[in-house]
């Protein structure tokens, strides 16, 4: 880490499964950390740890050289970055924002260009490897903006990651996460099909997971999510209504491309569905319920409930 990146003093917005972890390795590498989120008593343990509370996004990006944003949807995006009380009107020029939200390429693109003419930096740096990936420094991180600002988070990105990347300008970011996402749309609804299958063939599932979690099948979505659901276990990690936000913009910028993305249809289906059940506030290992409320003698059928 080089002294002038130490030198650096860190804002963290959002402080929920995942921004509570990623804040806390930057807290934790010697950085100087601030922080602010909706509901205050998130940031109790990161406040106690050292980080200064603040009571707006534009009382802490006053003092900050860096903001690290890790909030919910678009919309929050938006208000955290462009509203009144907003980064980009309040931070001073020099500053670099990194928007690390699951959030839409368009926007990233629009703070860019509307920091840009206030002279601040602007990154999208969207993750991959959930609540486990965040809690032990693993994630991956996409990154889409300018590559002086790349290098200038770089080390920031190695407190939180191990596998990072710049991918190209503003929105790349956010489109690689659109990839990954996509990935596992139609990975976590095969894996929910494939444990109800073996259920239903009466084998234990601790043992199907053990052999084939290290074959070709084997991957965060089968070996933690599939072990998640074998023991019941459908607390979030990675809640089913941000999954429903990803797909849809997913699916939105899919069909801008003129692409018929079939298995991605089928995920926001079967998601949606188990919404519907009350299913928004579980983890998406959740979606293995629904396929536990059919078969019963009939056969596996993933489709059998249509
Ligand atoms: P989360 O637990 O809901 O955390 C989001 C946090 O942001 C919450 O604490 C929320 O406040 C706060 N927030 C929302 N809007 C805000 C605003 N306008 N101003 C200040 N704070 C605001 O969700 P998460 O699981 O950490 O996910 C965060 C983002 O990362 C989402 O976009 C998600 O899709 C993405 N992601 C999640 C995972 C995962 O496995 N969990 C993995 C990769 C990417 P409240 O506490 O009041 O709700």
């Amino acid at each position: 880490m080089s002294s002038a990146v130490q030198a650096e003093r860190i804002g963290f917005i959002g402080l929920g499964i995942m921004g509570q972890s990623m804040a806390g390795h930057i807290l934790a590498a010697g950085y100087e950390v601030h922080v602010f989120s909706r509901t205050k008593e998130k940031a109790e343990a990161l406040l106690e740890a050292g980080a200064v509370w603040h009571d707006t996004p534009a009382s802490l990006a006053r003092v900050c050289t860096i903001v690290i944003t890790m909030v919910g949807y678009p919309h929050d995006v938006e208000a955290v970055y462009l509203g009144d009380d907003g980064l980009v009107p309040n931070m001073a020029p020099g500053g670099l924002v990194i928007d690390m939200t699951t959030s839409q390429p368009a926007l990233a693109r629009r703070i860019h260009a509307q920091a840009a003419e206030r002279g601040i930096a602007a990154l999208d740096a969207p993750v991959s490897g959930g609540d486990v990936g965040a809690r032990n420094a693993t994630l991956a991180i996409m990154v889409g903006g300018d590559e002086a600002a790349y290098l200038r988070a770089l080390p920031l990105f190695q407190v939180m990651g191990k596998s990072i990347a710049l991918l190209g300008g503003a929105g790349a970011g956010q489109h690689t996460k659109m990839v990954n996402q996509i990935v596992i749309a139609g990975t976590i609804v095969g894996v929910a099909e494939a444990l109800s299958y073996g259920a239903h063939a009466g084998l234990d599932l601790e043992k199907v997971l053990g052999v084939i979690g290290g074959g070709a099948a084997g991957g965060f979505q089968l070996n933690v999510l599939g072990k998640r659901m074998s023991e019941g276990d459908f607390a979030p990690g990675f809640f089913v209504h941000h999954f429903l936000k990803d797909m849809g913009i997913a699916a939105s910028e899919a069909e801008a491309m003129g692409l018929d993305l079939r298995g991605l249809q089928t995920a926001l289906h079967q998601f949606g569905r188990f919404a519907e059940q009350g299913g928004r506030e579980c983890g998406t290992q959740g979606i293995f319920t629904l396929y536990q409320q059919q078969g019963q003698g009939a056969g596996p059928s993933a489709d059998g409930d249509e």
